[in-house]
């Protein structure tokens, strides 16, 4: 019941993929395939491809995101790109706290708490990646570590800033590796994390609140992760790069 008052979110993560002419042409396929979905639908692309893909999908209902941010609005980071940036190009979104980043580049949950600030002060949706380790899975601290990583990510944030952040529910020990989490591991997680978010605000704040499971998605499994009363929409990473399976996963989400 509660599922109805947020929105489907269903967001392809592209990593590190695709040349601008690649991009371009497979926003073109996935457009027509997704033309009526009742979910959100976001593309986010490498920082090079944005305006590309922002301009490939004008006019329709695909968005575009960037996939990191930085927390400062401007300065010495050599590298590094602001909010600001893509707001400034007509960015909408920006995904924060990726396990990609956490793992092989340092980043920390207050790294992550200044990215979504940041994201938030420039005006983006802001999809806040949370996930646990084979290992703390194995030593049953899933919980502890997605609730830390939320509370640490979600400081300063206001309730009514809630509304445009996502969270993703990405164990890591899923993503890029073919082992999905099961529909009810999904679930229990994606709940546990309300749970979290209700505490730090509301229920009602809790209860809007779009939580994406993410992690192996694909046109097979997607129907019964996002039938989970608390899984919200996907974040996708190899699937979106094929716009069938991406189609099929929006699909899944609208029925
Ligand atoms: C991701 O990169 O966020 C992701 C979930 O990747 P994949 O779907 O390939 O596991």
């Amino acid at each position: 019941m509660n599922k109805k008052l947020r929105k489907a979110v269903i967001a392809g993560n592209w990593k590190m993929n695709k040349t601008r002419q690649e991009a371009a042409a497979l926003i073109n396929e996935i457009k027509p395939l997704v033309a009526g979905a009742g979910c959100e639908v976001v593309v986010c692309v490498p920082f090079t491809h944005l305006e590309t893909a922002l301009a490939a999908t004008a006019g329709s209902n695909v968005k575009v995101g960037a996939q990191n941010c930085h927390w400062a609005a401007s300065g010495a980071f050599t590298g590094e790109i602001s909010a600001g940036m893509l707001a400034d190009l007509g960015v909408g979104y920006v995904i924060v706290g990726h396990s990609e980043r956490r793992q092989y580049f340092g980043e920390t949950n207050l790294t992550v708490n200044g990215r979504v600030r940041a994201g938030l002060d420039a005006g983006l949706t802001v999809i806040l990646c949370v996930g646990e380790l084979l290992e703390e899975r194995e030593q049953n601290i899933t919980e502890e570590v997605c609730s830390l990583q939320t509370k640490i990510a979600l400081a300063g944030v206001s309730k009514a800033e809630l509304q445009n952040i996502i969270i993703a529910y990405e164990p890591v020990w899923a993503i890029g590796t073919g082992k999905t989490a099961t529909a009810a591991q999904a679930g229990e997680v994606c709940g546990f994390i309300r749970g979290v978010v209700a505490g730090l605000y509301d229920q009602a704040a809790a209860d809007g609140l779009t939580i994406q499971y993410g992690g192996s998605m694909n046109a097979a499994n997607a129907a019964e992760l996002l039938a989970m009363p608390d899984v919200d929409g996907g974040l996708i990473g190899g699937a979106s790069l094929k716009a069938p399976d991406f189609a099929a996963i929006i699909k899944a989400a609208n029925d």
